[in-house]
């Protein structure tokens, strides 16, 4: 998953390891909706290369 704001990606095989940590830790439950743990911007599945802007190449 992908935050198109914090330009940060989240392994997808990550994601329910990290969902509970933020959960247990901060009692925060963006992530489990889909949605960014800090900025609150809906996650992008990284999984698909819709979006591909000419910005450096990853
Ligand atoms: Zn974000």
């Amino acid at each position: 998953m992908y935050c198109p704001r914090c330009l940060k990606t989240i392994p997808e095989d990550r994601i329910s390891d990290i969902t509970r940590e933020l959960k247990n830790t901060l009692g925060n439950t963006m992530l489990e909706k889909g949605k960014c743990p800090v900025c609150g911007t809906e996650l992008i599945s990284a999984g698909k290369p819709a979006e591909r802007h000419e910005k450096g190449s990853l």
